[in-house]
């Protein structure tokens, strides 16, 4: 019998359940505090890069591009674009979402980043790329500093947005 040889006629174990916890503290920083710190206050606030003019939300404070500070600020509209979705069909632990449920990339108007949302208020077999969605916020006394302040996003009733506006965020 080799080292790599099955103990018993069991075979070798493949998988091993076992409790694994990992604590830490998330410090933001001043750029993404002010993200935060406007989420709970029921809005959507960027930075804009003064060399390129790409708006970033959230903002890291610096641009990637252009390795400058993204000082001026810019508040951003509840409503954006679609670019890119996946429909989550597959349960897992931990999971609070009825599944199916959509994950959206949302760009919102005036951004040139986009961010993962949840999107409600639609079927998942009617999602499509380039659909006009608009923010659910929680109630005002429900408002914190974390994107749990933004319930989801859900259809807006107008004209998907063409597909020339967005295709450079995919
Ligand atoms: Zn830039």
């Amino acid at each position: 019998m080799t080292d790599q040889a099955p103990t018993d006629e069991r075979g070798p174990v493949t998988t091993l359940a076992t409790p694994i916890r990992l604590d830490f503290d998330f410090t933001p920083g001043i750029a993404q505090s002010k993200f935060l710190r406007g989420l709970e206050q029921g809005r959507f606030l960027g930075q804009r890069c003064p060399v390129c003019t790409k708006v970033y939300v959230p903002s890291r404070g610096s641009c990637p591009t252009d390795g400058v500070a993204t000082t001026d600020p810019v508040e951003l509209s509840h409503s954006g674009t679609v670019t890119t979705y996946c429909v989550v069909n597959v349960p897992f632990q931990g999971q609070s979402i009825e599944i199916p449920y959509i994950c959206a990339q949302v760009l919102l108007d005036g951004a040139n980043v986009s961010f993962m949302g949840l999107l409600q208020e639609i079927p998942t077999d009617q999602i499509r790329m380039g659909m006009r969605v608009e923010a659910v916020w929680v109630e005002p006394d429900e408002l914190t500093p974390s994107l749990a302040s933004v319930k989801y996003f859900r259809p807006k009733s107008e004209a998907d947005a063409d597909y020339e506006t967005y295709k450079e965020y995919l």
